[in-house]
């Protein structure tokens, strides 16, 4: 098995967000790679320039942060030509990795653009660099930038950051430095192509914790209402656990709960509620174990938002009174 680490510099609405095409708001300008091989030996590299088919024009943003002027794209590849090089130079047997959870997101909705979405099936299993780096060398939560990390390891610094192959390069020298161990057990999933059916829904067991993502839902209301999504078990015995806080939101988009394994001790579960292109929603759940403390201090984030909703309707009543 191969590694295959991407990077991919992209565009905006140079008009600003108002004008940009809801389809394609990060138009793919530039694909770096680099592949290692199962000893994370570096063995190709793969460089693309893309000329630009939606915004005609770099965005004032992007053009501070990448090497690239417009003339230099006028001259690339078109990106349905450029993706199908890309994945025939990919192989057949490897495995996506990239700093931060972003660019096979984007890498999927240019593909969907031209419609040549089946070229690269989801959802898709690959390693996030930056969060094994994290794994490995920090507390497993923080994100840092790859110039961080890179300084961090005491790597040369010989290429301008910024620029898709330089930048791919600098992830593969970071990925080079982290055990294997690590990198195998902590693999990622990219849902951009969420799964449909319950069929499709997805569970993987982590050491410590476990995710779950489900299928979609016309509304956040009946995916929350979903039994498998609302059922909480232990992630080290996979017993079902008993509910102590049910399912509350902090905001639109996240939930939280508290459950007991009578064996393991406190559970949190927490959702995130996902939107599609298409307006539908699904939930990535992760269950995972926590100490008294934690579970205390969920108990009283609950109370608190509790408290400020009664206030807020409160409110409205004597207002509207
Ligand atoms: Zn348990």
């Amino acid at each position: 098995m191969n590694y295959i680490v991407i990077d991919l510099e992209w565009n905006q609405c140079p008009k600003g967000k108002e004008a940009e095409d809801i389809h394609l708001p990060f138009e793919i300008i530039e694909i770096g790679a680099v592949k290692l091989n199962s000893c994370r030996k570096t063995v190709a590299e793969f460089h693309s320039v893309i000329k630009p088919q939606v915004y005609h024009w770099i965005h004032n943003k992007t053009r501070e942060i990448i090497h690239l002027d417009y003339s230099h794209l006028k001259e690339g590849t078109l990106f349905p030509d450029a993706a199908r090089q890309f994945l025939q130079w990919c192989g057949e047997d490897y495995q996506f990795c990239s700093w931060g959870n972003q660019d096979l997101m984007e890498l999927q909705r240019n593909l969907k653009y031209y419609h040549l979405e089946s070229l690269l099936p989801g959802p898709m299993e690959y390693y996030d660099v930056q969060k094994l780096f994290s794994l490995n060398f920090e507390d497993g939560k923080s994100r840092k930038s790859l110039e961080y990390a890179i300084d961090f390891l005491e790597l040369p610094k010989t290429e301008y950051f910024h620029q898709a192959l330089a930048d791919a390069r600098y992830a593969a020298a970071i990925l080079k430095q982290i055990e294997e161990d690590c990198i195998l057990r902590n693999f990622s999933i990219d849902v951009y192509q969420n799964p449909k059916s319950k069929k499709e829904e997805i569970h993987i067991f982590y050491d410590s914790y476990e995710k779950f993502i489900s299928r979609e839902f016309d509304s956040k209301e009946d995916a929350i209402a979903d039994r498998e999504v609302s059922s909480t078990h232990c992630p080290l015995c996979h017993k079902p656990a008993k509910k102590k806080i049910r399912w509350f939101s902090v905001n639109a988009r996240r939930y939280f709960s508290v459950s007991v394994c009578s064996e393991h001790g406190h559970i949190k579960g927490k959702v995130r509620m996902k939107k599609t292109d298409e307006g539908k929603f699904y939930v990535e759940k992760t269950l995972s174990l926590i100490d008294e403390k934690d579970a205390k201090r969920i108990l009283e984030k609950k109370e608190l938002l509790c408290a400020k909703r009664r206030l807020h309707r409160k409110s409205i009543y004597i207002d509207g009174d």
